[in-house]
């Protein structure tokens, strides 16, 4: 079987060396105290990706595991949580606060542009008894990219806990954990980072944990419970048998960003981000977004003469092999989005990607 060339926001290309790390003999990860120092040396690795000096976490599941697992935590029955929404990912927040007993209240803000600040801190003013803060870094089916400098530490101001999504994100964009007062930042492993899915990874400050330890009723998760990991590496207990090939990736995925530099990378996204939002428009075509633009993804409108996203998706995998994507929920065939993150963002990848896509465009519009 041909495969695609994978150009969708997640999951990305992933590097050979990566996937030969995989493949790597392996040990028993629960009782080898070899790979206890191999983990935790691969989250340190991650916390330097991060620029925190917190602790680091790796879970087994997908990205969405490490946003249940935030939730479950700190969430106790009856607490209030905001939700910052001006996305999908942003709204979706609500239901993992509700699910685990707390009453989630939504910020909402324009989907098309980045969250106001100054509409967040006058509604602040009025209203902060929050527990915590739900807030998306990246909303990956828009690609809006929200300002966490500023909104991090004006929530922290209040004393409020930031839970904060960067799983499509961090990686392409600056994303300075300790600086901005994120007190968790989720990622995962099939975005920037350009290993496969399966992994989540999350900080974890000194409040977050306070808040967890300071809980009047338990977690009422196992799997999601954040706070089994406190004493892993001192007790030589991890609270399921770790997916060790998924780390090795991991570990390499991690160190060819670091190898390279997180400027180096940064600066790539925002190369490949800038030309193709300049190609789509002197194509004619449209971006969804007003501003708040991430550099790791382009969301373009479908040109109002073609039906819905699926016949540009089926000529650029047809015609150029390529597989991009359009969008779900009120995105839904509104929409076509490259992902130029992580192993996608060089110049080379993406210039065949826009080139083909404004040629299928094209080719539908003269039928
Ligand atoms: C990809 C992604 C996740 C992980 O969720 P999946 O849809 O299962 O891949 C979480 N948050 C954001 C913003 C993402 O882009």
């Amino acid at each position: 079987m041909k495969l695609p060339y994978l150009m969708t926001p997640g999951p990305t290309q992933v590097r050979e060396n990566v996937r030969l790390a995989r493949a790597k003999e392996c040990t028993n990860p629960d009782i080898d105290l070899d790979f206890y120092e191999f983990y935790k040396e691969t989250c340190m690795a991650i916390g330097t990706f991060l620029e925190t000096k917190e602790d680091v976490l790796i879970l087994s599941g997908e990205g969405i595991l490490g946003l249940e697992a935030a939730c479950a935590s700190l969430t106790e029955q009856g607490d209030r949580v905001l939700v910052l929404d001006n996305g999908i990912f942003g709204e979706g927040f609500a239901d993992f606060v509700t699910m685990y007993g707390g009453e989630a209240v939504v910020f909402k803000s324009e989907r098309t542009r980045e969250i106001d600040t100054n509409a967040l801190q006058a509604f602040l003013e009025k209203d902060n008894n929050f527990k915590y803060a739900t807030i998306v870094h990246c909303d990956t089916p828009s690609g809006v990219l929200n300002p966490l400098d500023i909104i991090c530490p004006l929530l922290k101001k209040y004393n409020i806990i930031t839970v904060v999504d960067s799983v499509a994100a961090m990686g392409g964009e600056p994303l300075l954990t300790d600086e901005w007062q994120v007190d968790i930042a989720l990622g995962g492993s099939q975005k920037c980072v350009s290993a496969p899915p399966g992994l989540t990874f999350l900080s974890v400050s000194g409040d977050a944990w306070a808040a967890m330890e300071n809980r009047q009723t338990p977690i009422a998760s196992y799997y999601c419970n954040l706070l089994i990991w406190k004493n892993y590496y001192k007790d030589k207990w991890f609270p399921y048998t770790m997916p060790i090939s998924d780390i090795e990736g991991l570990r390499v995925a991690i160190d060819n960003i670091l190898e390279e530099g997180l400027e180096s990378v940064q600066e790539r996204h925002a190369q490949v981000a800038n030309y193709t939002r300049q190609r789509a428009l002197e194509a004619g075509l449209e971006l969804y977004l007003e501003d708040g633009f991430s550099n790791t993804v382009t969301v373009i409108k479908v040109p109002e003469d073609i039906e819905g996203s699926q016949p540009i998706l089926d000529e650029m995998l047809s015609q150029y092999g390529i597989m991009v994507t359009g969008s779900f929920g009120y995105l839904q065939d509104k929409v076509i989005r490259i992902g130029h993150m992580g192993e996608n963002a060089y110049m080379s990848k993406v210039r065949m990607t826009i080139d083909a896509l404004i040629e299928a465009v094209g080719s539908l519009q003269k039928l």
